[in-house]
């Protein structure tokens, strides 16, 4: 009677700890985090630009090679990609920050949608009679090399030596991209050289962001998306819109067909690891120095960024998920840029 007691008892036990096992191997499976170095299924900066040759390549008119400007310290090439035929211009940036590589990941996975179904869908067929698509992969190759290279997984700013040690300090070398941009450049007193958001030694020091300023010159974008992902998790599955003045009703009205689109965008996005939709941040955000400000003030187009990624059960913002899941964040955001584009279409946003 005892002993077949304890053989209960053991095989209970057992029972406990197979089922402990496969709540940690399964927890384990739904609490994703960081993968560093980048999974392979990943771009890196080689096979981006393979990707890139062979998307423009001789035998593919449908996409046209820009190069139009170089990186300030290594001297490498900064591309945009035009496909489409419409007089409605869109630009979409995969990257500021090195370290934020899910946005290359979209742009150009939805450069290939394009691509790819350019005959075979209507829809994709409408969008590229409406509009012509710029395609920017990164602004930051240099920032793009050492992250994607498995260097360092956090590399923020670009290259450039601000200690002048003449060595390349990951953590603390190069300029924010995304506050050097000259717009409200002098609104704050800005931070030392070391800071991962320092925004340079005056607006547009940057050779990288001179070219973005000289190509928006060239070509009104009645839409100008940014794509980032939030290292801390602060940010993370919201999109941002400029700031502006409500007292000044050009810039309101901009303001508030820029707030619907992003609306629209937003809700069309489930948040990766928590539940409902991305969010629009309407209350104040930093505005020094930034593309979407740029874009917005400069240029009146409707302009946000989107922060992409999310934090996980455990509190951990996740940049770099591993490749499964990376391929599901990809994929819903080009299931909402063709809802969105679909609506600029059919939809009044005025
Ligand atoms: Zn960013």
């Amino acid at each position: 009677m005892i002993r077949r007691f304890l053989a209960a008892r053991q095989s209970t036990c057992g029972l406990i700890v197979l089922a402990c096992l496969i709540l940690a191997v399964s927890s384990c499976a739904v609490i994703p985090g960081n993968r560093y170095p980048l999974d392979k299924t990943y771009r890196n900066d080689q096979t981006l630009r393979q990707e890139i040759q062979e998307i423009t390549g001789k035998d593919q008119p449908s996409v046209k090679l820009h190069r139009f400007g170089f990186s300030g310290t290594e001297d490498l090439p900064i591309f945009a990609l035009e496909t489409g035929r419409g007089e409605r211009h869109i630009l979409l940036i995969g990257q500021h920050h090195g370290d934020e590589v899910l946005g290359v990941e979209i742009v150009m996975e939805w450069l290939r949608v394009l691509w790819k179904n350019s005959r075979s869908d209507p829809r994709i067929r409408e969008l590229l009679d409406t509009f012509t698509f710029w395609i920017i992969p990164t602004i930051n190759p240099e920032g793009y090399r050492i992250v994607s290279q498995g260097l360092y997984p956090y590399k923020r700013k670009n290259n450039r030596d601000t200690d002048g040690n003449k060595t390349l300090d990951y953590a603390s070398d190069g300029v924010d991209l995304n506050r050097n941009y000259p717009v409200f450049w002098d609104a704050d007193p800005g931070v030392p050289p070391t800071n991962p958001y320092f925004k340079g030694s005056s607006p547009a020091s940057e050779p990288e962001v001179q070219a973005v300023v000289s190509f928006a010159s060239r070509t009104y974008f009645e839409l100008a998306i940014f794509f980032h992902s939030s290292v801390t998790g602060a940010f993370s599955e919201k999109l941002y819109l400029p700031w502006y003045n409500p007292r000044n009703n050009e810039q309101a009205a901009l303001f508030g067909e820029t707030l619907k689109i992003a609306g629209t965008y937003a809700s069309k996005v489930k948040k990766d690891y928590a539940e409902g939709y991305y969010e629009v941040h309407t209350s104040a955000s930093s505005h020094v120095g930034n593309a979407r400000n740029f874009f917005f003030h400069t240029h009146k187009s409707r302009a946000f960024l989107i922060e992409v990624g999310g934090v996980n059960q455990l509190g951990v913002s996740v940049i770099h998920p591993p490749a499964k899941q990376m391929k599901q964040i990809v994929h819903k955001h080009l299931t909402a840029l063709k809802a969105l584009f679909l609506d600029l279409i059919h939809k009044e946003y005025e």
